[in-house]
């Protein structure tokens, strides 16, 4: 079923078809991430929720669950960062490529996937970019990288808060996947 309820029989099986493929090359590297990432991945392949639903990440940021931080914007009184600005990155739980970080916006702001995106959204959008580029560097990634951003079932998003993709440390192919 569609966003507005509406059937679409072949799209609907496709989708969850190409983004449980993607899950499962992807848990060859991780198998203990296999269940829950397949199930997240389907059931928002199913049904992207809704804009205001929390996401795993937002636990994340609330430090409710551990994840390996490699840069966080805080609110160290002497930062001029706007809530809004604030970035955080931390090791992907399945990685793609020997190094593989996912940034993220502290503060969704109604950015579930880039599709959402609104002209408010600019500032912290271009940050993410930037951001990726500071841990490209931090991470020696010298000699280049790949950014991705998923954006919905046929992009293969599986989590609705925004997040760049930086992976790096192999030779990347093209076309991708
Ligand atoms: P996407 O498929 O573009 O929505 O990417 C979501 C990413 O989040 C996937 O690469 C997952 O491996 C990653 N992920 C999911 N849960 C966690 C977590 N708890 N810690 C780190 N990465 C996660």
């Amino acid at each position: 079923m569609s966003n507005n309820g509406s059937i679409k029989p072949h799209s609907q099986n496709s989708r969850i078809e190409v983004i449980a493929s993607h899950i499962l090359t992807s848990t060859t590297l991780n198998p203990s991430s296999m269940a829950s990432e397949k199930e997240a991945a389907i059931a928002a392949a199913a049904a992207p929720p809704p804009a205001d639903a929390p996401t795993i990440f937002d636990k994340i940021i609330n430090k409710e669950i551990p994840a390996n931080i490699v840069y966080e914007d805080d609110k160290r009184p002497f930062s001029a960062l706007p809530d809004l600005q604030r970035v955080l990155a931390f090791r992907d739980i399945n990685p793609q490529a020997p190094t593989h970080i996912l940034i993220i916006p502290k503060v969704r702001d109604g950015l579930t996937g880039l599709s959402k995106a609104e002209e408010r959204h600019i500032d912290i959008l271009g940050r993410l970019l930037y951001t990726a580029n500071v841990i490209a560097k931090q991470e020696g990634l010298d000699d280049g990288f790949r950014i991705v951003i998923n954006d919905g079932p046929n992009g293969c998003q599986s989590v609705y808060h925004i997040h760049v993709h930086l992976l790096g440390g192999r030779q990347m192919n093209w076309p991708p996947g």
